[in-house]
């Protein structure tokens, strides 16, 4: 059996070895935002690295010191590349490997571009991983109530010998040892993050979409069917109990009817097909071959993305999620 991974709590982490540096979060998006007012709360010296345009706006109307990025990467002890992964890798041999000082930290939010090897920092500098398995707005959200989200933490090149100390104090700064964080590596988060995103968030999509087509033709009304499919809300309720409870142990808050439906009809969907299938998935990401195809999408221009992306919204049911938001308030419970 697999060892328990190893947890760190606040009381495994130190602040002060950030005490005297500054922390540069380059990026005031989703993830820069969150923890760059995470890390101030915290009493860390942070200042915001962003190109002059809204995202560096709100930085200074939040009052943060907010420079060029290669100029905050000069000034800089500790920093924390919070952008896109597909534009890390140019906007890292631009502005910030020139302006890297030797013994630097450079945090990331995600394995994917240092596992994948778009970017391979010099050998002079700390290189560790601060992973959120949450969305920016609620990493922020989290904190102030007071409990924090749970990351991720690894050390990918430990220059000073003490890069999991700073990957646990950046981690305590944004919240996230509060409920714990758990140690991992640049690789098994960029495969799991990539897997579980495609295979059940993208799943999910098209799954939705096929039972929504199959209905509807099979002559049942469009909106019942979106109401039952996810509109009502009751799937985004039953995916918290599967987190308070678990997968399994929630079954008991549905009706024997349902229950006896799932355990017998939800196995016959993930069939041998389907079981090659997600191991083609996961094969195509381990080996790379994902992140290469992506890479590629990126330098003709997103073009099959954004055709993807448009023939998805041109979709009838989307014009029938409108209607029936019009038609029925839903109220999600907190
Ligand atoms: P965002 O899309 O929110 O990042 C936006 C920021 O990146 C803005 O400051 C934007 O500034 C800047 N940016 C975008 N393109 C460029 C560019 N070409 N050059 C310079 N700056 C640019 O990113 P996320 O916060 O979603 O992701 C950041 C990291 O966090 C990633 O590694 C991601 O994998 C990870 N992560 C994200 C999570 C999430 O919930 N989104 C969860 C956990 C990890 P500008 O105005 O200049 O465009």
């Amino acid at each position: 059996m697999m060892a328990k991974p190893k947890v760190f709590y606040d009381k495994d982490a130190d602040l002060t070895i950030l005490k005297d540096k500054i922390i540069a979060v380059i990026g005031y998006g989703n993830q820069g935002r969150a923890q760059s007012l995470n890390m101030r709360d915290s009493g860390l010296k942070v200042i915001v690295g962003n190109r002059k345009d809204e995202y560096y706006d709100i930085a200074v109307r939040d009052g943060f010191e907010v420079y060029s990025i290669d100029r905050a990467v000069k000034l800089a002890d500790v920093i924390c590349f919070l952008i896109p992964d597909e534009v890390q890798p140019a906007v890292f041999e631009k502005y910030i490997r020139p302006n890297l000082k030797k013994g630097a930290v450079l945090d990331f939010a995600s394995g994917y571009t240092v596992h994948f090897g778009f970017i391979e920092p010099p050998e002079n500098i700390d290189v560790i991983m601060v992973a959120p398995k949450m969305i920016g707005a609620s990493v922020r959200e989290l904190y102030l109530k007071g409990t924090g989200c749970t990351s991720l933490v690894a050390v990918h090149q430990d220059y000073s010998g003490k890069a999991l100390d700073y990957a646990l104090a950046l981690a305590k700064a944004i919240g996230s040892t509060r409920s714990g964080a758990i140690l991992s590596t640049f690789e098994e988060e960029a495969v799991t993050d990539l897997f579980g995103e495609q295979v059940l968030a993208g799943g999910q999509l098209f799954l939705l979409r096929f039972v929504f087509d199959l209905l509807v033709s099979a002559g049942y009304n469009p909106y019942v069917v979106l109401l039952e499919l996810y509109m009502s809300g009751e799937a985004a309720e039953e995916a918290k109990k599967i987190v308070r409870m678990g997968l399994f142990k929630q079954l008991s808050l549905h009706s024997p009817t349902s229950q006896y439906g799932q355990l017998t009809r939800g196995p016959r969907m993930i069939n041998k097909q389907a079981q090659e299938t997600l191991r083609e998935i996961l094969d195509e990401i381990v080996d790379g071959r994902f992140a290469k195809e992506w890479e590629l999408e990126k330098k003709a221009g997103y073009v099959r993305m954004r055709i993807l992306k448009r023939k998805a919204l041109e979709h009838p049911l989307n014009r029938f999620e409108e209607e029936l938001r019009k038609m029925v308030k839903i109220i999600l419970p907190e």
